[in-house]
């Protein structure tokens, strides 16, 4: 993940906004707003959502909308997939998340055998670019053309995310050739550098909210950002799916599987299913669960990875100058996001009314057709990447 080179796009999204004909769309991603107010002088952990919403509005961007919001989306689709997975038996278990494009990479390159694992639900960028420039498009009466998609993230691999060949859902449901699903990714130390230049007073600003239609999201939405939050999110609602009950309060604070170990486990008990769970962070933990995990034979069912320290909240793209007590900074963040969802009434995704409003007027049921072919995607092997490498050092 350090390997891919930060280039700073926010040149290209300062053109969009001057650019009369576009319209300007910013996603934020959960970690950001745990981690942008250090840039400003704010203790690590504040969680300033509200102004990040306001600086965005303040530097001229048209609509500002919630990543979180698809990591609901993300969850639902992923948790239908688990399900289908552990009772149709369609696919192998376990089912490993795909929201981390660094781990997307690694098993693309490492652990080929492992692609029929990964989870095809894409990222919650990878949902959000497609449903802005379609249901949020038509919702809103504009021209998918005109939109200038970015995603605000904590990740420098994003940037190559979005570039994957297929992230065109979008420009396939429209019939209109090389439009992107989300056209730029800025990082939230970017973001911070355009504020500064830009002269914003971040003092001066005051809580601005999400527009709606993509801007609402669950408490599971929001933790999503901490390593075990994808796990966490995932089994309130798969919960819900299996016994059409709300997920009861060991499920909206699940201990085993938050903190900040490497390497995490927990058996959850659904109805008569037992499921065993995994939590890794960084690609070395990766390697050593993997190899866990074929010596014991030990029958996971749903593995959660994240290549950076503590999940997005350590993400290449975050502020740096409190990572002198890095492991502090990021558990402070952690801190941040759960005492959001523990403050939440809304704490599963599935309940999120905007989620409910996007399937009935446009996705129709989780793992529909449409939804298939907007919301999840396929993987390549690209072993030959060190093979070459090898070849040619
Ligand atoms: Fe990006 Fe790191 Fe989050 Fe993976 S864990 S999505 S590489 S910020």
């Amino acid at each position: 993940v350090d390997s891919i080179t930060e280039r700073d796009e926010c040149p290209q999204v300062q053109q969009a906004i001057a650019d009369p004909n576009k319209v300007v769309v910013v996603s934020t991603s959960p970690a950001v707003r745990a981690a942008l107010g250090e840039e400003f002088g704010m203790e690590p952990g504040a969680f300033v959502e509200g102004k990040m919403v306001a600086l965005l509005r303040a530097l001229g961007v048209d609509y500002v909308l919630d990543t979180n919001f698809a990591a609901d989306l993300t969850i639902v689709e992923e948790a239908s997939e688990l399900i289908r997975r552990i009772t149709q038996k369609d696919q192998p278990l376990p089912q490993f998340t795909s929201c981390c494009p660094g781990w997307v990479h690694f098993t693309e390159i490492y652990a080929p055998e492992l692609l029929p694992h990964l989870s095809t639900a894409k990222s919650p960028i990878g949902m959000q670019g497609p449903t802005v420039k379609t249901y949020f498009a038509k919702q809103m009466g504009l021209d998918p053309r005109q939109i200038v998609h970015v995603a605000l993230t904590p990740c420098t691999a994003k940037k190559f995310e979005i570039r994957r060949e297929e992230m065109h859902a979008a420009g396939d449901y429209h019939g209109i050739q090389g439009m992107r699903d989300t056209d730029q990714v800025i990082t939230t130390r970017e973001l911070a550098r355009w504020a500064k230049a830009a002269g914003v007073d971040w003092n001066a600003l005051e809580d601005s909210a999400y527009d709606s239609l993509m801007g609402k999201a669950s408490g599971a939405g929001v933790i999503f950002g901490n390593t075990g939050g994808v796990m966490e999110a995932a089994l309130r609602t798969a919960y819900a799916y299996l016994t059409g009950q709300s997920a009861p309060q060991s499920l909206l604070q699940l201990d085993p599987v938050r903190g900040y170990e490497g390497v995490r486990e927990a058996q959850v008990t659904i109805g008569e299913l037992k499921i065993q769970v995994a939590v890794v962070y960084g690609t070395a933990n990766a390697r050593r669960f993997l190899a866990h995990m074929k010596e014991s034979g030990k029958q996971y069912h749903f593995v959660e990875v994240m290549a950076c320290p503590g999940g997005c909240i350590g993400g290449g793209g975050q502020p740096k100058d409190l990572m002198k007590n890095a492991d502090e900074t990021r558990k402070s963040r952690i801190a941040a996001l759960y005492q959001r969802d523990g403050a939440m009434e809304l704490r599963s995704s599935h309940e999120n009314p905007e989620i409910k409003a996007v399937y009935e007027a446009f996705y129709g049921e989780p793992l529909s057709e449409l939804a298939e072919q907007m919301l999840h995607t396929t993987y390549y092997d690209r072993s030959d990447m060190i093979k070459r490498k090898d070849e040619n050092p």
